[in-house]
């Protein structure tokens, strides 16, 4: 078997053009233009690309992006500042902090003083709070791409057994409550580095998720013939080829269909955050989600 191919690069492409598409119209109609404010404090390569990356995103979505940049050497007080102003600044929907944030910064009380109303990357404790009760607000935005993704590839995710392995906040966990939301209905089960006998936890699946780090973590054997995989790990190799958690060329002779690294979940976490950003600027205002 030859697993069928998930698009992310594709799906991400249409989704975006269809958000243009929506600010337009929220811009001709009522005279908005939803605003992304990101922050980047000092000069870590990685974390200019993807702010960049994000940046060129939303611009060409037709929204308003602001780009914060600070030095190395910002205090947490200086920082905290900034999000309170972005907070009270009306022409700004969405705040994100790109991270990670230099060593003498703590990120969690900056996360909790985006206001809920911004939080368009969905990591304040209480917008997780309320995803975690299945009250959600804004979803964060790799997991919602998974979901997304799960979608476009016609996965019925009702009844399904899922593996996610990786529990992070940004990713795994998020992901599971998302998975086991009601209209969702998946059986998840969420792995992690002290789990048992992760290829059997893993074969049992009809979806496996994989988020963690890892170059060729999940194998053929891991999985069942027929399965879907989705891939959100992103690896550098030593000779700079970007790969994900997957033994891709294996594994996608036994799954039925698989995201490729890159071109597949990347693409739409950005892809997400805009759609966050356009329904926060709907919210605010007390207009209709679309
Ligand atoms: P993280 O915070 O480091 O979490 C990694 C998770 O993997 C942890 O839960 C860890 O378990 C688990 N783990 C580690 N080794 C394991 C093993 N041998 N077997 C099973 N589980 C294991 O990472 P993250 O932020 O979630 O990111 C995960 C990957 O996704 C990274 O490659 C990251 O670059 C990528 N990512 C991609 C996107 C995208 O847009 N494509 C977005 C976000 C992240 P413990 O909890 O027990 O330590």
């Amino acid at each position: 078997m030859t697993a069928r191919i998930i698009d992310g690069k594709a799906l991400a492409q249409r989704v975006r053009a269809r958000i243009a598409d929506e600010v337009a119209r929220l811009t001709a109609e009522h005279g908005v233009r939803p605003g992304l404010a990101a922050v980047l404090v000092g000069a870590d390569p990685a974390s200019q690309v993807y702010v960049g990356m994000k940046h060129r995103a939303t611009e060409a979505a037709g929204m308003h992006s602001r780009q914060v940049e600070l030095p190395a050497e910002t205090s947490q007080a200086d920082l905290e500042a900034l999000i309170a102003e972005l907070n009270a600044d009306d022409a700004i929907d969405g705040i994100l902090v790109q991270l990670p944030l230099p060593d003498h910064l703590d990120p969690r009380p900056v996360q909790e003083l985006i206001d809920p109303a911004k939080d368009v990357d969905a990591l304040n404790p209480y917008t997780a709070g309320r995803l975690a009760v299945g009250d959600p607000t804004f979803l964060s935005c790799t997991p919602y791409g998974v979901l997304e993704l799960l979608a476009d590839a016609g996965v019925d995710t009702v009844g399904a057994d899922i593996v996610i392995v990786g529990r992070s906040n940004l990713v795994g966990r998020p992901l599971s409550n998302m998975l086991t939301l009601k209209g969702r209905d998946a059986t998840v089960t969420l792995a992690h580095s002290r789990t048992r006998d992760l290829a059997s936890v893993c074969r049992s699946a009809d979806v496996v998720v994989a988020a963690v780090g890892r170059v060729g973590l999940v194998t053929a054997d891991m999985v069942r013939p027929g399965a879907v995989v989705i891939d959100v790990g992103t690896n550098r190799t030593d000779d700079g080829k970007l790969v994900g958690d997957v033994d891709y060329d294996a594994v996608s002779q036994v799954a039925g269909a698989i995201t490729p690294v890159p071109g597949g979940v990347g693409p739409m976490t950005v892809t997400m955050l805009l759609q966050n950003t356009l329904e926060a600027a709907r919210a605010r205002r007390g207009l209709p989600r679309r």
